[in-house]
């Protein structure tokens, strides 16, 4: 039986000091045993952002990390300045990193095996244009972005890898996909990731949805057998993140 797992994508939003302020605020909100709740905001406010959930069921991602271990990459983040702080996850390829940041399949596939070297649960994120729905090739896109992102990526890492499947359409826009079209490619993503390893791996990697994910869109969603969790941006930053989390009471 797979956990849930939601986690909120602050994107950039909050300053160090709102961080403090919107954790305090949302903890009491957002305590479920039966659900991993991830808070990933931007680096310049991870220190803060894991001193204030200390004691909680919050763990802290990062929304980017780069592929080198350190050097002349002026402005990047390498993945021990992640884990020296206690940062557990990090938001792989976003669509708005992939659009604004030239982010392609092969960087994140770079980011994904340095994630795991060096211990921290990379979030990967696939998803469609709405052009590309409605020309029917979701699927094959997915696929493709799937299998380029697990490139040399063990079974054993795969396990605990969580996907986040976001039509890009979906993002921001407040028009959420309905749930039988986020099972259909969660489903489709399963499937891709047993022909690449086995039904054992396949069974193990948590899939999220994500894209304008509300407190009342969340419980069809999440109810969906191939839907462990969400990956949630606007609603992350509201008191309405605690009835996300706690889309089953
Ligand atoms: C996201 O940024 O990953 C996201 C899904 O945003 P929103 O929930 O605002 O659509």
């Amino acid at each position: 039986m797979r956990k849930k797992i939601i986690a909120g994508n602050w994107k950039m939003n909050k300053t160090p000091s709102e961080t403090v302020a919107l954790i305090n605020e949302l903890k009491p909100l957002v305590a479920n045993d039966e659900v991993d709740v991830v808070f990933c905001v931007p680096a310049i406010s991870l220190t803060k952002a894991i001193e204030t959930a200390e004691g909680s069921n919050i763990s802290i991602g990062a929304e980017n990390m780069y592929f080198e271990e350190s050097g002349a990459y002026t402005g990047e983040i390498a993945p021990n300045m992640l884990t020296d702080i206690g940062v557990k996850y990090v938001i792989i390829g976003h669509s708005e990193r992939r659009e604004y940041f030239a982010e392609t399949d092969e960087t994140v596939n770079k980011k994904v095996l340095k994630a795991f070297e060096h211990g921290i649960t990379p979030i990967i994120c696939c998803g469609e244009s709405l052009t590309q729905r409605e020309q029917g090739i979701t699927i094959d896109w997915i696929r493709q972005q799937i299998k380029i992102a697990f490139l040399n990526v063990t079974s054993k890492q795969a396990k605990t890898a969580v996907i986040a499947y976001e039509p890009i359409w979906a993002i921001g826009t407040g028009k959420v996909a309905t749930s039988a079209q986020a099972q259909e490619v969660c489903h489709a993503i399963r499937d891709c990731i047993a022909e690449i390893y086995d039904e054992a791996t396949a069974e193990a990697i948590r899939i999220q949805y994500g894209g304008s994910v509300s407190a009342e869109s969340a419980p069809e969603l999440f109810a969906q057998p191939d839907i462990d969790g969400g990956l949630v941006g606007g609603a992350s930053l509201k008191p309405d993140f605690g009835r996300i989390v706690n889309y089953n009471k």
